[in-house]
């Protein structure tokens, strides 16, 4: 059963201290109640506050051991507050926002959590595209044509996939991409629409070998006249737009280059959910994720360039 808080009071009354939140993860975490990740015993006991003891093989376990809540410095219920708040508000929050709402002494904190909280979004691997899928390339960074502002971004090509809805926009997926080559564009198609969707696209080559990869393809070409980009993809265009009004609306444009496709998740995690009535599910959506995504090393959130090398890095409390 899906419980989750409807209101910020319900919210406040429920989680009001780190046991109570404890409490909610190990539920999210073990919903057919406990299992030893080590043997499998489906018994417990509470040793202390913050672990349970395997009556089998004695092996303790914390509720937020191997959680993207592990070796946090910060208490839960600081964690829940930025979970409500970036879910309860339409546009999300900021690092500063957040540090303000929170009352946290410093700015690092609060962008570390958000950045934490990003990577448990999106799940690679999981809720594909299907049916008619768009996809397109578009520049986003330095000043935007159709904005003002500036995004405090060197120009950066970001691949888009949406689901076309009849007239509307379905689920959407996006990724940073180095280039517009094939080897660019196929790897996150596959990875992100379910084979024998049809793919429309334009006539751009890096896109001719979705045919013969499981993929019916539709193409509809623009005919040498750039400014109808918008018209003939219009979804694709349409999230763009959108996203870029985010980054320079709630993230005033400061957004860097190695952290974007972590801002990309979060933009894509509210555009999913855009429909969803209730605030609280979201909440909820984002606190079972947050118990599924492993921990990622400080080093990892301020240095993300860094999660492809096979260097050790330390793992460092926070
Ligand atoms: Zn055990």
């Amino acid at each position: 059963m899906e419980d989750y808080p409807r209101t910020l009071s319900e919210f406040s009354a429920r989680f009001s201290s780190d046991e109570d939140c404890r409490e909610y993860l190990r539920i999210l975490r073990w919903p057919a109640g406990f299992e030893c990740p080590r043997c499998g015993c489906r018994e417990a006991s509470p040793v202390r506050a913050v672990l349970l003891r395997c009556r089998a093989c004695r092996h303790q376990v914390s509720v937020t051991a191997g959680t993207i809540f592990q070796d946090s410095h910060i208490p839960l219920h600081l964690w829940f507050q930025a979970m409500w708040w970036v879910t309860a508000q339409k546009n999300g929050a900021s690092a500063l926002g957040l540090q303000q709402i929170l009352g946290l002494s410093r700015y690092e904190t609060s962008w570390k959590i958000l950045h934490r909280l990003r990577r448990a979004m999106v799940r690679p691997g999981r809720d594909m595209l299907s049916g008619r899928v768009e996809v397109d390339e578009c520049y986003v960074g330095g000043p935007e044509e159709d904005l003002p502002g500036r995004l405090n971004l060197d120009k950066t090509l970001v691949v888009v996939a949406a689901e076309e809805d009849g007239s509307g926009i379905g689920r959407i997926r996006m990724r940073q991409i180095s280039d517009a080559s094939s080897a660019s564009l196929m790897p996150f198609v596959k990875e992100t629409v379910v084979p024998g969707s049809v793919v429309h696209t334009d006539g751009w080559l890096g896109y001719s070998p979705l045919e013969s990869t499981g993929f019916p393809h539709q193409i509809t070409y623009l005919k040498g006249k750039p400014d109808t980009a918008s018209e003939l993809l219009p979804r694709v265009h349409m999230v763009i737009s959108l996203l870029k009004r985010w980054l320079l609306g709630t993230h005033q444009g400061a957004v860097s280059h190695k952290h974007l496709d972590y801002y990309l998740n979060e933009f894509t995690f509210r555009f999913n959910r855009r429909k969803s009535r209730s605030r609280g599910k979201l909440f909820y959506r984002l606190a079972q994720q947050a118990v599924a995504v492993a921990p990622v090393p400080c080093y990892r959130i301020t240095h993300p360039e860094a999660e492809n090398s096979r260097k050790p890095q330390p793992l460092g409390a926070w």
